[in-house]
């Protein structure tokens, strides 16, 4: 066996530990040479890998000025090797034939040379090439030394490649979790947080690097859950073995309530210990709005629909006996009552259809310059017609700027509140509508004095269906649509809506719309 001189042993010693730490490929490389060099008594040394196209490239050299490096050529190019049962072996003969070349162009008075191919398993890496500058030809047992350096070399680009692609594998790991849309949750198997993603952080409200270590039922906090929660069961000492899937609410101070449906699943190692538990978290509130919007709307419709038909089928009914003589009175008055309620299913339906075009985005506005002043007297004349317990007052100023809008869709607006105030004032009363000009809107206001909305009510007043629930509410007919039409059309405009209300001290409800630029303004302003 080969008796390593003790130099050589500590050399080796600090290449093995340069292996083993963190330095960049090529630094380890580079020190590989260095030593071989210095072991092998040698002058100059190159150490070249193929590069993805194949060709030889110089990773690390010795000895020599880097202004020489494209003279070394010769010894890089189509260097031939064959594969033998021990491994690569390059022809002597050949490379002797193009050190000369080399020695001739780089004037370094290159002698003798060893080269020994760098090699893992089966595949041809690259090169290690030592010089002499003196005669003493490279011994068998010094190859032999150089060899061990060769698969020193060949570990460390393994090492590199290995970390390369594990980086690249985590990377690409990470930014899929980081990226998804879905909430994601990584839980160690005492149920604390390693990962979460910005998904799961904007639905928690938890930034990534304040969640990590916390528990996960605290950085997840689930109301109205349906199930147990699993981390529960950790703690209890049971086990788990499947996917847990629950549905819950995340529930924020100031932010709107997220229904998730969350699914836990274990990983476990080899041994089967639990190792992780990977938490999906889908926002599922617009399936359970839609579930929930979908049976209200049945209800709604169907109690709302009824009313009327019954009405007109009863009144119809009755007027075609033909074994009763009816008098004209009572004729008109059942006409005027089948009349009334068709204009009822009319007006439901086309609140209805327009609904259902504010949901589809299919809302178009047709817009101009409106003379809110006399949109409002209008609206308001048709409406003293129709009650006689209510006085409805105006107060719009004379000199009130023109609106920017689409004056069928103001005058909608304006008789959804008008017909509410009436509606939600059953004792009568004054109801008073006003208007007045600041900045670039115009504010409307339409102010009774009837039941009042109790304040926690006041923020789901503008959703589809919502009717508050009182026993008025349950004489009074109605879809919950008004205000939420009302809001979505006041919207469109550019505008705000909102209420003012005390419960039995009425309701006021402002709107804004932009003041329309006049054609001089616009002119200015281009
Ligand atoms: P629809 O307008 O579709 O015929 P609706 O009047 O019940 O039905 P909205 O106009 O959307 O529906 O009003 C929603 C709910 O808000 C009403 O059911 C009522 O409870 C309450 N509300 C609206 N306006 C007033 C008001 N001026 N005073 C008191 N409560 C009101
Ligand atoms: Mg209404």
């Amino acid at each position: 066996m080969l008796n390593y001189p003790g130099r050589q042993f500590h050399y080796l010693l600090e290449i093995t530990r340069a292996l083993g730490s963190s330095l960049d490929l090529k630094e380890v490389l580079q020190r590989i040479l260095e030593t071989a060099a210095e072991i092998l008594h040698g002058q100059v040394g190159i150490l070249a890998l193929r590069n993805r196209t194949g060709q030889l490239q110089v990773v690390a050299a010795y000895g020599f000025p880097q202004t020489l490096l494209p003279r070394f050529q010769p010894l890089l190019e189509d260097i031939p090797y064959d594969r033998t049962e021990t491994g690569f072996r390059i022809s002597r003969e050949d490379v002797l034939e193009r050190l000369r070349l080399v020695s001739e162009a780089t004037h370094l008075n290159l002698r003798q040379v060893v080269a020994i191919p760098l090699a893992l398993e089966d595949e041809f890496l690259g090169i290690i090439y030592i010089f002499r500058t003196s005669d003493r030809p490279f011994t068998v047992e010094e190859e032999y030394i150089l060899r061990t350096f060769a698969d020193h070399a060949a570990i460390a680009v393994r090492n590199a490649r290995l970390y390369t692609e594990l980086q690249l594998e985590r990377n690409r790991l990470r930014t899929i979790i980081e990226n998804s849309a879905d909430g994601i949750m990584i839980l160690d198997a005492e149920c604390r947080v390693e990962v979460i993603n910005r998904a799961l952080s904007r639905m928690t409200g938890w930034p990534p690097e304040r969640a990590r270590g916390q528990m996960g039922g605290t950085v997840l906090h689930l109301e109205n859950a349906t199930g147990p929660d699993p981390c529960e069961k950790l703690r209890r000492g049971e086990v788990i073995r499947e996917q847990i899937y629950r549905e819950g609410d995340i529930i924020r101070p100031g932010h709107p309530r997220i229904t998730v449906g969350v699914t836990y699943t274990p990983v476990f190692d080899d041994e089967g210990e639990l190792q992780y538990i990977i938490v999906n978290v889908n926002d599922i509130t617009r399936f359970r709005e839609a579930e929930e919007m979908k049976s209200t709307f049945i209800s709604v419709i169907s109690h709302e629909l009824k009313t009327p038909v019954a009405l007109i089928k009863g009144y119809a009914a009755t007027l075609r006996r033909e074994d009763v003589q009816w008098d004209e009175e009572t004729i008109r008055e059942g006409l005027a009552i089948i009349e009334e309620e068709a204009d009822r299913l009319t007006q439901l339906i086309d609140n209805l259809l327009d609904a259902s075009r504010i949901q589809a985005g299919g809302l178009k506005l047709e817009m101009d310059e409106v003379n809110l002043k006399d949109l409002i007297e209008r609206v308001v004349k048709g409406f003293r017609m129709q009650t006689a317990a209510h006085e409805i007052i105006t107060d719009v100023p004379e000199d009130l700027p023109p609106v920017w809008g689409d004056r069928e869709r103001i005058r909608q607006i304006l008789s959804n509140l008008l017909s509410n105030a009436i509606k939600y004032s059953p004792r009568g009363g004054v109801i008073r509508v006003g208007a007045w000009a600041e900045g670039d809107y115009v504010t409307v206001y339409v102010a009774d004095q009837g039941i009042g909305i109790p304040e926690e009510e006041q923020a789901n007043l503008f959703d589809k269906f919502y009717r508050v629930d009182s026993s008025l509410r349950r004489r009074t007919q109605g879809a919950g649509l008004g205000l939420y039409l009302a809001k979505a059309l006041v919207e469109a405009h550019g505008g705000r809506i909102w209420v003012h209300s005390k419960p039995g001290a009425g309701a006021t409800f402002f709107f804004t719309l932009p003041i329309a630029r006049s054609a001089s303004e616009t002119d200015e302003a281009d």
